[in-house]
């Protein structure tokens, strides 16, 4: 019972209220308001230059890329006016050689031939008209998803901030990666225009605008993954900063007649100042041994890189609790049958070790309905080294895990429903549409289901606007979306 009585007590610190919800909406809004006035602050709202979204009605053929860490990926898409589409793809990976390369074209120069292998693949009557004859067959307008810190510039212009991810090219930061990229597509002489520079959030985002049934657009793609973010669409008269970005720029380089332009907010900065989000023990130490101290303090709670180093953390402080009574894997005698359970840790135990938790570990535990929670026993044994856990020990941990994922899905539930009011689309729409994706919303039980409790506890939402919030799995922002930004790319020049 002391064990139990401690879980509980540690499950409730991560207890995150009514009222700290709607505080932390409020926040979050004033925060986007920040963003879309000058550059830099938390939430940084970044112009995208996409200047509209899809309905579902899109018809052609479309060409994606995405480079995105050790794989590139080359993908075809067809859109067929009725929401369906579809996809053929091929994926190659990126040479240890060409990620540390002293010079540029090199990567490029690869990536832009397994572009020519795929069209001679699957468009090679295309690529074969356009050999004989160039001019005789139209372009392909390509989405190119770089996920990499960009400083973007125009729909089809960013230059590199710097690498990550193990690449290492001194010589392409500062530069237009699509110019690198087309520069090499010319270079093989292929019908091919890298028509969009795409962030995946802004993928996701477009692909469940085509996907989504009915004729209305979608508000919101939102990334609940490794990482967390998200991007809607924001009035282009709400964008303050866009006048100085369009002066340096010497105009408005993108299509203004929508009045319309995607906002990468990068949310995973939101209040880096700790003003309203939750800070328990656990949050802390982990923010203070991360590499990124102080930063991307929004994301640390919310996604599936963290959470379970948090409930590690969280584990591993009940373990080496002082409350002697409270004995949590540990050696105990159960009251009701006097017998002694011997639980074993290895010492080389993830438990022990930074990140040892992976958050997959954490829907598993959340989903256990087994007898005596046996699941959990198994995962604990398997994936911890950690054996015959006890009943009790189970429970604790099952306590520790829901704390931590339904504080996730409530700190979501901030970003989408502040978002939602402060583009009063609920009151003028009269609807929203969300797209979501990542393993941690598609995967982790109820995630959704917190999200939609926590809207109904939101001030200006409530019982009745979270009926008409509609969330859907939008896969694929790097195929799809990214074509689907090439296309309003092009209709807009
Ligand atoms: P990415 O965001 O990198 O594109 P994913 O959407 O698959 O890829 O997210 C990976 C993250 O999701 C990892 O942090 C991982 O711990 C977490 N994850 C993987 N499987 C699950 C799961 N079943 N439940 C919850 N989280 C998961």
């Amino acid at each position: 019972m002391a064990l139990e009585k401690e879980a509980k007590r540690m499950a409730a610190e991560f207890e995150y209220s009514k009222d700290d919800l709607n505080r932390g909406v409020q926040h979050f809004m004033t925060e986007m308001r920040e963003g879309l006035g000058k550059t830099g602050g938390h939430i940084s709202q970044i112009p995208t230059y996409v200047t509209a979204v899809p309905n579902g009605t899109e018809k052609g053929t479309f060409l994606a890329v995405d480079l995105g860490g050790t794989n590139f990926r080359v993908c075809s898409i067809t859109l067929h006016g009725n929401h369906t589409f579809s996809l053929t793809q091929s994926k190659v990976a990126v040479p240890r050689t060409l990620m540390e390369t002293q010079v540029a074209a090199e990567l490029f120069s690869f990536l832009a031939k397994q572009i020519e292998n795929f069209l001679k693949t699957h468009h090679n009557d295309h690529f074969e008209t356009h050999k004989a004859k160039p001019g005789q067959v139209a372009y392909f307008d390509l989405g190119f998803t770089f996920s990499f810190p960009v400083e973007q510039v125009g729909i089809n212009k960013g230059a590199l901030v710097r690498w990550t991810k193990g690449f290492s090219i001194q010589e392409a930061i500062g530069k237009d990666v699509c110019e690198l990229l087309q520069k090499e597509i010319d270079a093989l002489n292929l019908p091919v225009k890298v028509s969009a520079l795409v962030n995946d959030t802004v993928g996701t985002l477009m692909a469940r605008s085509y996907t989504s049934p009915g004729k209305e657009s979608t508000l919101i793609g939102a990334i609940f993954g490794t990482g967390t973010n998200g991007a809607y669409v924001e009035r282009l008269s709400n964008i303050k900063k866009m006048k100085d970005i369009d002066e340096k720029q010497g105009g408005a380089n993108y299509d203004t007649t929508t009045g319309l332009m995607v906002i990468n907010t990068e949310w995973g900065s939101f209040d880096n100042a700790l003003k309203v989000l939750p800070d328990t023990p656990y949050d802390r130490a982990l923010d203070k041994e991360s590499n990124n101290p102080g930063i991307q303090m929004f994301e640390k709670r919310v996604s599936g890189m963290f959470l379970g180093e948090i409930l590690r953390r969280a584990m591993l402080a009940l373990h080496n609790s002082d409350n002697s009574n409270a004995s949590f894997l540990k050696d105990k005698t159960s009251a009701d049958n006097d017998l002694t359970t011997t639980t074993v840790i290895e010492p080389d135990s993830a438990l022990f070790k930074q990140w040892g938790i992976d958050t997959s570990f954490l829907s598993i535990v959340e989903e256990d309905q087994s007898d005596h929670l046996r699941i959990t026993k198994q995962v604990l044994e398997k994936d911890l080294g950690i054996q015959a856990a006890a009943t009790e020990d189970a429970i604790a941990i099952k306590m520790l895990v829901h704390a931590v994922g339904k504080r996730a899905a409530r700190l979501a539930a901030v970003a989408l429903g502040a978002v939602i009011l402060e583009t009063k689309r609920l009151e003028t729409d009269g609807f929203v549409d969300i797209g979501v994706d990542g393993s941690l919303v598609e995967y982790y039980p109820g995630f959704e289901d917190y999200i939609r409790e926590a809207f109904r506890e939101t001030q200006g939402i409530g019982e009745e606007g979270e009926k008409k919030i509609r969330i859907g799995l939008a896969k694929d922002g790097s195929g799809l979306g990214a074509a689907l930004i090439a296309l309003t790319a092009h209709d807009a020049e």
